[in-house]
This record gives structure tokens, C-alpha cells and sequence, in this order.
């Protein structure tokens, strides 16, 4: 359910989505259909605090489609609330990669 009110773009980082209420973040693959929601949250600590609009570009699907993400903002409410899962961040893995010279 797209947000009525959804602002032009740049004018909302994800900061000002827990403004007057719990809002969450649905990211929907365009190909495959499979959708997860996220909290601003979480969001902000993986990505800053960016313009929701630009998630889009950012986010991938574990499928590996890229391109292809459609991000909305929510606010859960009755029917909707009961036994929506969130996908909470754990942890942020940095991965050590190495790099070689020849001296
Ligand atoms: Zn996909």
C-alpha cells in the first residue's frame, strides 16, 4: 500500500520516518514478488541516514536481482500488524579482504 503522502525525493531520510509513529520500510523485489520489511532503523545503521527514495538503489534481492527493488514506508496498523515479521539486523559482518603487492 503505497504511502498517499509520500514525499518528492530527497526530502525524507529514513531518520524522519519514526517521526509521530512507527513506520516501517517494505522492500519488495519487482521479479521475484518476495518482500521484507525493515525498521529505520536498522536501516540507518547499515546504509546512514540516506533519502528513503534511494534505498531503492541500495538494497538488493538475495536473489540477486538488482535494479529491480520497490521501497515503501508503512505504518502497521490493525489487521496488517498482527504477525508481520520484521527483519531485524543481527550484526554487520566486515568481511577482512586481502590485498597483495609484489615488492
Ligand atoms: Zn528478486
Amino acid at each position: 500500500m503505497p504511502d498517499p503522502y509520500w514525499p518528492k525525493k530527497n526530502d525524507y531520510p529514513l531518520s524522519r520516518l519514526n517521526e509521530g509513529g512507527i513506520r516501517l520500510v517494505r522492500v519488495t523485489c519487482r521479479y521475484c514478488k518476495r518482500s521484507h520489511n525493515y525498521r529505520p532503523d536498522d536501516l540507518i545503521q547499515i546504509f546512514g541516514d540516506m533519502d528513503t527514495d534511494d534505498l531503492a538503489r541500495r538494497m538488493k534481492c538475495e536473489q540477486g536481482h538488482t535494479g529491480l527493488m520497490s521501497v515503501e514506508s508503512f505504518s502497521p496498523t490493525g489487521k496488517e500488524a498482527v504477525g508481520l515479521r520484521i527483519r531485524r539486523l543481527v550484526a554487520i559482518k566486515i568481511q577482512r579482504i586481502p590485498i597483495w603487492r609484489e615488492d
